[in-house]
């Protein structure tokens, strides 16, 4: 998706990790992400812009509305797309046509550069799902661009929840998906109401979100639109929910590298993010056939970021 109306990510130093566990509270906010079309985006936030090498969260939750986001840039990320509801269609740079349904992981790795467009297959039916963007590291930022699909995700049993692992790893359940740092995304779903406890890794900082239903994590009830930051430092999580509920759970090792993000862009300086405009408007990312309609222009360079 395309961090469209809305390019004010805060600037400044990344926040670091709390040593050891906190359970705070970041309230999403509603953006719209395309005409008429809303997200509510629990990531960046001021205050917490990254968990782990996750810089990006868009939850999608539209009972009607058409999704169509035209062809973009983006550098520097790779972005999660990982749906509840409808069907998505996915076209890039690179000729890749690929729907993806519920269950399934659409992953695109931009490398140096990429650009896709995403379209709901039924313009009218319910469409829910997640968007995330995952920063890339130095190592792995100016590689070649790619993209996968998968649909045989493992899956973890915890007491009454089971566990999706979209991407990384949880209690050594891992997803095929390529990922450049140590992280986990994982869909966590009550079978039945109860208890359960979710193994962690105590190198990692972790972050939860409520997708549906009702969930305490470590005693705290999680609020709708709402991103819990957890922390490092823990062992495990304890989490009581109610049956079907289902809760997003994130993180990874505290990401090294101060990151710069604007529009749709992840870099280190303004003087990259300049270039990586300038390239978009004058059509060097590479062509996204298969759409019919026009591609989206870079906004208004800020001046924060102009050459000096
Ligand atoms: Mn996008």
């Amino acid at each position: 998706m395309s961090n469209l109306l809305s390019p004010n990510v805060p600037d400044g130093p990344s926040e670091k990790p709390s040593r050891g566990p906190v359970a705070e509270p970041y309230t999403a906010r509603s953006v719209e992400l395309s005409p008429g079309f809303d997200v509510w985006r629990a990531l960046p936030q001021r205050g917490r812009r990254m968990v782990g090498a996750w810089c990006f969260l868009d939850h999608v939750r539209s009972p009607d509305r058409t999704l169509d986001v035209a062809p973009h840039p983006h550098i520097g990320l790779q972005t999660v797309t990982w749906l509840h509801r409808g069907a998505i269609l996915h076209l890039d740079s690179l000729g890749n046509e690929r729907r993806i349904a519920p269950g399934e992981l659409n992953l695109m790795t931009s490398g140096a550069a990429i650009a896709h467009a995403e379209i709901a297959v039924d313009r009218h039916a319910a469409l829910e799902g997640l968007q995330l963007w995952v920063a890339l590291p130095e190592s792995a930022r100016n590689g070649a661009p790619a993209f996968e699909h998968h649909d045989d995700l493992p899956l973890a049993h915890f007491g009454t929840l089971e566990a999706r692992v979209v991407a990384g790893e949880l209690d050594g359940h891992r997803s095929p998906a390529t990922i450049f740092s140590e992280l986990v995304g994982a869909e966590l779903r009550a079978i039945e109401e109860g208890d359960a406890t979710v193994p962690l890794d105590p190198r990692f900082e972790y972050a939860a979100l409520l997708l549906e239903g009702e969930a305490h994590l470590e005693g705290t009830q999680l609020p709708e639109h709402t991103l819990l930051y957890l922390g490092e430092g823990r062992e495990r999580l304890s989490l009581a929910a109610a049956r079907e509920s289902r809760i997003f759970l994130f993180g990874g090792v505290p990401f090294g590298e101060p990151i710069l993000m604007w529009w749709n862009f992840v870099a280190r300086t303004p003087d990259e993010i300049a270039r990586a405009r300038d390239a978009w408007e004058r059509g060097r990312f590479g062509a996204v056939r298969g759409y019919e309609g026009d591609v989206i222009p870079a906004p208004p360079l800020p001046v924060r970021l102009r050459a000096t």
